[in-house]
């Protein structure tokens, strides 16, 4: 395998997962392009909880399935993923959070450090033994730097006995290039 960046690093993680999940979120639709990554690979039978801010994201994410042809059993929800623990109380698989602001629209409408921290609490709460939560930051911009910094802070607090918590960065890059954080919950933890 070669060595790429965060957003197809976290698509290698998931992918050897998604045929056993029965239950995935996608935290942030976007322009649908990692949803549409994990129904490709996901289970027919599989639930699908789809989050976002913006309304034309969800849309844009329902076109792109539906253009290539792919039907999901999913819910598209249009709110901040810090509550995503008001809408799925059943344990969680699979969450992934490709973070910051929709690719060609407006960058103000970007995730926020402080609900992603929420969010993040609420996804390692409800996440299955076994399970993955993966979270693509984006520093190379003030927001997604300070969003950074207060994940970096955050993970390291989650406990090594139910969790593990792993970072992939390339380190010799300009430009600050994605970083990858993945979140697994220990089989056997409650
Ligand atoms: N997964 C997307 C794709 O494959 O195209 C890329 C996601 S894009 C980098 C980040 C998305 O997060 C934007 O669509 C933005 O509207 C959304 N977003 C921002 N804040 C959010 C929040 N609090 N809750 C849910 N979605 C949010």
């Amino acid at each position: 395998m070669k060595l790429t960046g965060a957003v197809l690093m976290a698509h290698h993680l998931l992918q050897a997962r998604l045929p056993q999940a029965a239950v995935i979120v996608d935290a942030t639709a976007g322009n649908g392009k990692d949803t549409l990554f994990l129904a490709r690979h996901a289970n027919q039978k599989a639930s699908f909880w789809i989050f976002d801010i913006q309304e034309k994201a969800l849309m844009a994410t329902k076109n792109l399935l539906v253009a290539k042809d792919i039907m999901i059993n999913g819910k598209y929800i249009h709110d901040c993923h810090s509550k995503l623990d008001r809408y799925i109380s059943e344990p969680i698989d699979i969450i992934t959070f490709n973070l910051g602001y929709l690719p060609g629209s407006d960058h103000t409408i970007s995730t926020q450090p402080s609900t992603t921290i929420k969010a993040l609490e609420a996804a390692t709460a409800l996440l299955a033994p076994g399970g993955i939560i993966t979270v693509v930051t984006y520093p190379g911009y003030q927001i997604g730097y300070q969003e950074h910094c207060l994940i970096k802070e955050f993970l390291p607090s989650l406990p090594q006995q139910q969790y593990t918590v792993a970072c992939w960065e390339m380190v010799n890059q300009i430009h600050n290039p994605p970083i990858l954080y993945a979140i697994e919950r220990r089989e056997g933890s409650s």
